[in-house]
């Protein structure tokens, strides 16, 4: 089966002492099930990833949020997947939907920093999803279709992909998706990776949910067949971020 995995998004948030506090928080947390059944990815601000990956407990591991499409160079502001993979750093959050939307990140833009990341040796957390606009003109899986298309049209192995569906009108807004539909965007997504990829690719890839997920819903979330685990933003800075760790128990 798809081990269950949980991302922690700290986005741009936090100060040195509120990233320690969060930091023991996690460490401190009991009970949180072993890595064979549960992966764990914390996200800090690139700024904080030195410092956390030292005082992270050694079962939890971390992403960075970002990473430039390609090679480093004369990018000012950018951060290379070269320079990441330099840190220890395993993972990469891609194709965020505030990076979609804020920063104007293409389908096109955001398949070839996946590719690029990929080939680094980096695993990739690649977001998806449609905004309340695109859903409530029947629009959500067509959205969600494009993005993936853009994807596959760059990548040929997908071992190394967590597939994120945040639908953008659950992010930061208090209004999670239902678990029924989270698990109807999930099976669809399964559906197109087993008819345009493989049934291999479509039976192993784990597809997280994301937006508003909390203590409160993520257990009835995580008892639908085809979510895997969660990316979560704001809930990922609070104590509750331990309860929603053992949702999968
Ligand atoms: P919230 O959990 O704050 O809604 O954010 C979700 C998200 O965007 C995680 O990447």
């Amino acid at each position: 089966g798809r081990n269950f995995f949980v991302g922690g998004n700290w986005k741009c948030n936090g100060i040195t002492e509120e990233v320690k506090k969060i930091v023991n928080v996690l460490n401190a947390a009991a009970d949180v099930p072993p890595k064979e059944k549960l992966e764990v990815v914390i996200s800090p601000p690139f700024v904080f990833l030195p410092h956390v990956k030292s005082s992270l407990r050694q079962d939890f591991s971390l992403a960075a949020q970002n990473a430039w499409v390609r090679k480093g160079g004369a990018f000012t502001g950018e951060i290379s997947a070269e320079m990441l993979v330099d840190l220890g750093i395993p993972w990469v959050i891609l194709g965020h939907s505030e990076r979609r939307l804020l920063l104007k990140e293409s389908n096109e833009f955001v398949a070839e920093k996946v590719a690029y990341a990929l080939s680094q040796g980096l695993k990739v957390i690649v977001c998806i999803g449609e905004t309340l606009e695109q859903r409530e003109s029947g629009q959500a899986l067509i959205v969600v279709a494009e993005q993936l298309k853009a994807i596959s049209g760059k990548v040929s192995d997908w071992g190394n992909i967590v597939l994120a569906y945040e639908p953008v009108w659950a992010i930061g807004t208090g209004k999670v998706a239902t678990p029924a539909q989270a698990q109807e965007v999930h099976a669809d997504l399964r559906k197109w990776l087993k008819s345009h990829i493989n049934p291999k690719v479509a039976e192993t890839v784990r597809i997280i949910y994301g937006g508003s997920v909390t203590s409160a819903n993520c257990i009835e979330l995580a008892g639908q067949p085809d979510v895997d685990g969660f990316l979560v933003g704001g809930a990922s800075l609070k104590p509750e971020f331990i309860d929603i760790l053992k949702a999968s128990l």
